[in-house]
């Protein structure tokens, strides 16, 4: 069975209203769930029943017409979605009255139904909120519990949002006669476009209040300053943001918190760059180090490693120390510690060093024999 009304009914499109309301019958003893052993049955019942609503209703028919099933499903939905949780009057009627011409419909809804916020055109979701934290390397490494204060929004405490004392004076709004919107008539290129605006002398609560709360002058919120507690997990990089749920600016009339978005930045560390989630360290050796090799003691985030410089080391080679860079945001394992020796050469040198690096010289230090290649892997080590 298809999903177009028509077909559903099995009637075809220039039917009469008896004639529908005749194959109407006839299906609802076919498939009424009651009756039929059909495991579809009541999913079917539903869809007849929508089918025969729509097209015994004039207004509804002409539209369902001119939008086709696919749009005029999608657009009513939406019109459902906004009518919901306001409790204004006259929204589930006709959200999108009007006839235009077949074609652009969809994208004029999106225009003036769509994108406010998230759920159509019911209460605003409070907005999202940012603030920055910095924290040094250590901390990162760590992951760390740090305090942060935003000013932000709260609902008024004195008018709980409602923006009015309590025992204000209510009386409707002459604007939009108490809508909460007012439509507008516009010709456009595709046919007459009914374009609904929130009511500006009521904000759309279709009401006037005799005062307005004197501790937020009406806007229900007022700006409070909130210290909240962040858990910074272990890993984490530069410029990633923390979202904490709910603790962004209040919704509108009971509709969710938005979120406060906490970007970190990582400080930079004197004995480290970071490379993702791998460490990079400089490290001096003496030249008698490089020669005859060592054991070489490096700082790490976690106390400090050894590892063994080879005997023969030239300056600017890289040693890897597996696991010993930072953890890997919530993911298992660490990055590793890369340590680049540098050789130092000594700029003095006492009576005893002297004679030695003489002796050195002579003894043929100065025509040092370089493997091939040599000077191209030193260069590509750097
Ligand atoms: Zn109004
Ligand atoms: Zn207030």
């Amino acid at each position: 069975m298809s999903d177009d009304f028509y077909d559903v009914l099995g009637v075809g499109r220039d039917a009469s209203e008896d004639e529908i309301l005749e194959a109407y019958r006839e299906k609802v003893s076919e498939y009424h769930p009651d009756v039929s052993d059909d495991p579809d049955a009541e999913e079917k019942f539903k869809q007849i029943q929508k089918a025969k609503d729509v097209l015994t209703d004039d207004e509804k028919r002409q539209r369902y017409d001119q939008l086709g099933h696919e749009r005029f499903t999608e657009a009513e939905k939406r019109g459902a979605g906004g009518g919901g949780g306001g409790g204004r009057g006259g929204m589930g009627g006709n959200p999108f009255g009007g006839g235009a011409g077949a074609g652009g419909m969809g994208d004029i809804f999106d225009q003036f139904f769509g994108g406010g916020g998230r759920g159509g055109g019911g209460p605003q979701q409070g907005r999202d909120l940012r603030t920055r934290l910095s924290i040094d390397l250590q901390e990162a490494y760590d992951g760390v519990t740090k305090q942060v204060t935003v000013r932000r929004p709260e609902r008024c405490p004195d008018c709980d949002g409602a923006g009015y004392p309590e025992d204000a004076d209510v009386r409707t709004c002459p604007q939009c006669d108490g809508q909460g919107h007012v439509t507008q008539v516009r010709q456009t290129p595709l046919g007459r476009v009914q374009q609904r605006q929130e009511c500006s002398r009521c904000g759309g609560d279709g009401e006037l209040h005799s005062e307005t709360c004197s501790t937020c002058s009406g806007q229900g919120q007022t700006r409070e300053q909130a210290t909240l507690t962040v858990d910074v997990p272990a890993g984490i990089r530069s410029g990633q943001t923390l979202r904490m749920d709910g603790e962004g600016a209040p919704g509108d009339k009971g509709a969710r918190n938005g979120d406060l978005l906490v970007e970190v930045e990582v400080e930079s560390h004197p004995d480290f760059e970071r490379d993702g989630d791998d460490l990079v360290h400089r490290h001096a050796v003496s030249f008698p180090q490089a020669v005859f090799g060592d054991e070489i003691e490096v700082p790490t985030l976690d106390g400090g490693a050894t590892f063994d410089l080879d005997a023969g080391t030239q300056s600017g080679e890289t040693f890897r120390l597996q696991g010993k860079g930072m953890p890997r945001l919530r993911r298992r394992g660490d990055g590793d510690l890369y340590v680049t020796v540098q050789v130092v050469t000594p700029d003095s040198l006492n009576d005893e060093q002297r004679e030695a690096l003489e002796a050195f010289a002579e003894a043929g230090g100065e025509e040092i024999d370089v493997e091939q290649g040599f000077f191209e892997k030193l260069k590509n080590s750097l």
